[in-house]
């Protein structure tokens, strides 16, 4: 049996604390996905380069090395041999992410780089597209879902890096804003399929999820 595990939703659905939870029950590697396009959009920002210049983006992402370092508690994640772990979660990449995500050879770069990783062992891997496009022979296929008021105030509490910290109306403009486009791309949109388990978690707490998904889980393999 393919032992992966495969669970998509919008922002701030609990994705990455979910599948990271139910990767160490399993004891199994885990990747979320995000990470990777948020340094590759890292990279890009740095560089200067300008975010309607598609063709000079997808040669900065070819030659961009991401590796992921999970052998401590706190995750790393290293751009071209420099950790850069604290700048990829903040305002100015959640603002223009998704505009370097819709770029369709972006997508193919990073999407190769997923299936090599899970091609290294039993994977929990989280994203917009794991189930639909990445490993859609996963067997476990799950779609996290909760409406954008709860999400946008599961990240208003979230904030502790982020200074000032943003209003709440603002977190749940730029979820909504990013929600739109990574649903109404062309290449591989945010979208639930019948083969999805949907699991509605707005009025379940972080640990009821967990443990739904670890029981679904440990039911099929
Ligand atoms: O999961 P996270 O919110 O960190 O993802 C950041 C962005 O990366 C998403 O808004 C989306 O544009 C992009 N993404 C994607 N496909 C994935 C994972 C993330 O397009 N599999």
């Amino acid at each position: 049996m393919n032992s992966q595990v495969a669970i998509d939703g919008p922002a701030a659905s609990g994705k990455t604390a979910v599948g990271r939870a139910v990767s160490r029950t399993l004891k199994w590697k885990f990747l979320d996905t995000g990470i990777m396009y948020r340094a590759a959009t890292r990279n890009v920002l740095d560089l200067g380069v300008s975010l309607k210049n598609d063709s000079r983006i997808i040669e900065v992402v070819k030659k961009t090395s991401i590796d992921l370092d999970d052998s401590s508690d706190s995750e790393r994640i290293l751009i071209n041999g420099k950790d850069k772990t604290d700048t990829l979660k903040t305002p100015e990449i959640d603002r223009v992410v998704s505009i370097i995500s819709k770029i369709p050879d972006v997508r193919k770069e990073l999407v190769n780089q997923q299936r090599t990783i899970a091609k290294r062992g039993p994977i929990v891997m989280v994203g917009r597209d794991i189930g639909s496009v990445v490993l859609p022979d996963a067997h476990v296929r799950l779609y996290l879902d909760a409406n954008v008021e709860i999400r946008a105030e599961r990240r208003y509490r979230e904030q502790v890096l982020t200074k000032p910290k943003l209003s709440l109306e603002q977190i749940k403009m730029d979820l909504d804003n990013r929600d739109r486009i990574d649903r109404e791309r062309n290449d591989s949109p945010l979208e639930i399929h019948d083969f999805y388990v949907v699991i509605e978690t707005s009025s379940m707490t972080l640990s009821e999820v967990i443990t739904k998904v670890t029981d679904i889980c440990k039911s099929t393999f």
